[in-house]
């Protein structure tokens, strides 16, 4: 299932499900009560579109770069403070990663 979309490599914006924005909407106002695995999976499809958007095509190379940023963005955008919570955050990114195939599969 596609989550999120942005044409590359000469895109300005990207369109995501009205599922991830309203997690992360969730999130950040602390409302609906996303869980942690929720906002790994939206912020892998929200961080992977964003890492589009500087204009890198492969899918492998967005993927493993989105994943190496989600951390920082899950406690600096998001206030992940706990280190379990930031755990959970992370591991359902990676499981994300995992599920969308071999083409997302990277050096990562
Ligand atoms: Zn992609």
């Amino acid at each position: 299932m596609i989550s999120g979309w942005a044409g590359v490599p000469d895109a300005d914006s990207m369109q995501l499900t009205s599922r991830v924005c309203q997690r992360l909407e969730g999130w950040l106002r602390g409302k609906n009560t996303p869980t942690p695995e929720d906002l790994g999976r939206e912020l892998r499809t929200f961080v992977h579109e964003s890492v589009h958007l500087r204009g890198i095509v492969d899918e492998g190379v967005t993927d493993c770069t989105a994943l190496s940023l989600i951390p920082g963005i899950a406690r600096l955008n998001f206030r992940v403070r706990s280190a379990k919570v930031l755990r959970a955050v992370v591991q359902a990114a990676w499981a994300e990663h995992y599920g969308n195939g071999a083409a997302y599969g990277g050096s990562c």
